[in-house]
Order: structure tokens, then sequence, then C-alpha cells
């Protein structure tokens, strides 16, 4: 029997959330999280099991991952001056960094954006704002100074690109938001093996920008890893909420393999690039279909008014799994988000919506 003297322990806004909902992809063709389809060549990942054995798990793992923090600090051209990260997850991070605000901070960003900025900030009793984007997905960058004049927001968030709506905001209008901050202002690059475009350039023009990255999307999401460059005086501050040992030892052992052996995964990404423009054709053959522009490695996409759950429901039943936005309603209404996959599972998913598309009224 529940006890409900005891739920009342909980801050009124956690038990008004739902948790994070992950489909089941059990016997599915999984186009739905933006992971990347390919797994590791049989030469490397011998190579990779035979690295981990000199990996001393019965002690704790560096407490700040300094090895893998140069490693990344390289990969990525950050500058010496920025100071870096870690997390387990970019998630991770987002929530360090709210932790750290005070309790009556406001959050803002654009929407449709990522939902975890919103949760994170909900789930820790601060005041979250949400920014409509233009119809086209640009910025609204007059609704974002309004916004930021009226709320004076101690973080805001941008992904660039932006998720789910797959495009690069214009970067002028995200200097000229940095600019009117009174706060921080993380640039979300989690996509940025598919753009090529980067704020981490920027880092040192402004002393309020961060610049968050993952190496989710590059191929390596089970490992959770993602991290956060910016001012120095800054991350020291983060680094005081942050556990210690968040980045366990084979995490920190293997992103620092693959980094040193990076060369499949950027093949990946080409391939996953070259795969992206593919999709975004077939699709578009279908006059039915808007397909929106694409910086990551999804396509987000537009169907008949009214008929996204049950060209959702089609493809499921057909072994695909993608992402149904349109419940979220307002400008995601009857829109679909499908991850670029291996060629052939692309086929597949062509295949299934052609045949859904044919069974609609
Ligand atoms: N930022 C954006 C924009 C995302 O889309 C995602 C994952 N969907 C994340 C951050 C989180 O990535 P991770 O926790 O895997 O690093």
């Amino acid at each position: 029997m529940p006890n409900h003297a005891l739920t009342k322990l909980f801050r009124p806004e956690v038990l008004a959330m739902s948790a994070y909902h992950v489909a089941d992809a059990r016997n599915l063709i999984k186009l739905d999280a933006m992971e990347n389809p390919y797994t590791w060549p049989e030469d490397i990942q011998q190579r990779w099991l035979e690295s981990l054995k000199a990996c001393p798990i019965n002690r704790y793992p560096d407490p700040t991952g300094s090895a893998l923090c140069e490693q990344l600090r390289r990969a990525n051209a950050i500058p010496d001056h920025a100071a870096l990260l870690l997390g387990n997850g970019s998630d991770e991070i987002i929530q360090i960094l709210l932790m750290a605000l005070s309790t009556d901070a406001t959050v803002l960003a654009p929407e449709p954006g990522f939902v975890m900025y919103r949760q994170i900030a909900r789930s820790l009793g601060l005041n979250y704002v949400g920014v409509p984007l233009a119809t086209d997905f640009a910025l609204d960058l007059s609704a974002m100074l309004a916004a930021i004049a009226d709320t004076l927001p101690a973080a805001i968030f941008i992904a660039y690109p932006n998720n789910p709506t797959g495009n690069l905001f214009d970067a002028q209008a995200i200097k000229t938001i940095i600019a009117a901050a009174p706060g921080l202002v993380v640039v979300d690059e989690a996509y940025s093996p598919f753009a090529d475009a980067s704020f981490v350039g920027e880092l040192g023009n402004y002393p309020n920008l961060l610049v968050m990255r993952t190496v989710s999307k590059l191929g390596l999401a089970g490992l959770r890893l993602g991290y956060l460059a910016g001012p120095a005086e800054i991350v020291a501050e983060l680094d005081k909420v942050r556990l210690p040992y968040n980045i366990n030892s084979l995490t920190q052992a293997t992103v620092g393999f693959a980094l040193e052996h990076g060369d499949f995964l950027a093949q990946q990404t080409q391939a996953i690039r070259a795969e992206r423009t593919a999709m975004a054709k077939a699709l578009k053959a279908w006059p039915t279909l808007t397909v929106y522009p694409s910086s990551a490695n999804f396509i987000l996409f537009r169907t008949p008014a009214g008929t996204a759950d049950q060209l959702f429901a089609g493809l499921k039943a057909r072994g695909i799994l993608i992402k149904n936005l349109s419940g979220q309603g307002g400008v995601l209404s009857d829109c679909l988000r499908v991850t670029i996959g291996k060629p052939e599972e692309n086929q597949s998913f062509l295949n299934a919506l052609a045949a859904a598309l044919a069974e609609l009224p």
C-alpha cells in the first residue's frame, strides 16, 4: 500500500514530474536516439580489450580525469586558458551546473530544444523559461533578448546544432545573446561531429561563455562522457558540486583509447554524414512531407496533418523505431525524427515509411 505521508517528503515539483522515458527497442531497428549505428572494427576491439588489462579497477579512478582532459583538449582544439570539467554524460554536466546556481535562479532555453534543460531545472526547483523558436526553427532573437531582459537568467542553454530540429542557429544571433546575457551561456555542441561550425574558437572572447560537448554522438554513448570548457574561475565553482570519481576508470581508459585510434570513428562520422544527405533526398521525394535541414545525425520531418501517430505506429509494426514528437504539440505537431543509421537500416526505414504512407486514408 502506498505510504502517502512518505511521498509528502518530496518537493511538489518532483512529484509533478515524469521519469525520463526510454522506448523499448527490443527486436526493432533502432533509429530513435541519435546513436552511431556502427560497432568497432575487430582488430581495434581486440587491442582495446587488451589495453584494459592495464586499467586498475581495484582503485578509484583518476578523480579529475587529467590524462583524458589533455587528450580531449588536443582533439577539440580547446585553448589552454579554458578549464575543463568532465561529466557522466553531458546530462550530468547540465545537472552539476544547475545545482551550483542559487536556488532562485532562472534557466532559459529556446524551445523546442533538448528536454533535459527544462527537466533538470524543474527537478531542482529552479525557474525555467522556454522561448519559442520562429516557425522556421531559427532563433527568435528579439524574443530571446526580451526574455533575457525580463527574467535575467543565471544560465542560458543553446544547442548548436539544435535537438530535435537539427538546424544550426545563426552564429551572430548567438553572439548577440551571449553579449546580452547577465549570466552564463552554455553552447551545447552535442552534435559537433556532424556540423561544420563551433563556438570553441570563441572561448575566451566572452567571460560568460561555456561550450559543452559529448562523446555520445561520436559513437561512444554507452561510456557516458560529456565535457564542458570555459573560464577557469567558473569551472572551479562547478567542480565543487561534482561528485568525486564521477567518470569511471573504464570510461576514462576507453575514451582515451578511442581518441588515440580515432580514425575509424571519423570514418563512421563521414559515412553518417553521407547517409544523412541520401536520407534527406529520399524523404524530400515525398511531396506530402516537409523535411527540415539537419547539421546533426538525425532528420526532423513533418507529416500530413494528423498522421504522425499512425505513421509512427506503422513504422513500428514494420520493425522500425524512430521518435514521435507530435505529442509535444505546438510547432512539433505532426513531426517525426529519424536518426541516421547504417545504409541498410535507412533503406528499411524508407521502405517501411513508403508502406505506412500508402496506408493513410
Ligand atoms: N545535449 C543535446 C542537445 C542532446 O541532444 C543530448 C542527447 N540527446 C545531450 C546533450 C546529452 O548527451 P549525453 O548525456 O549522452 O552526453
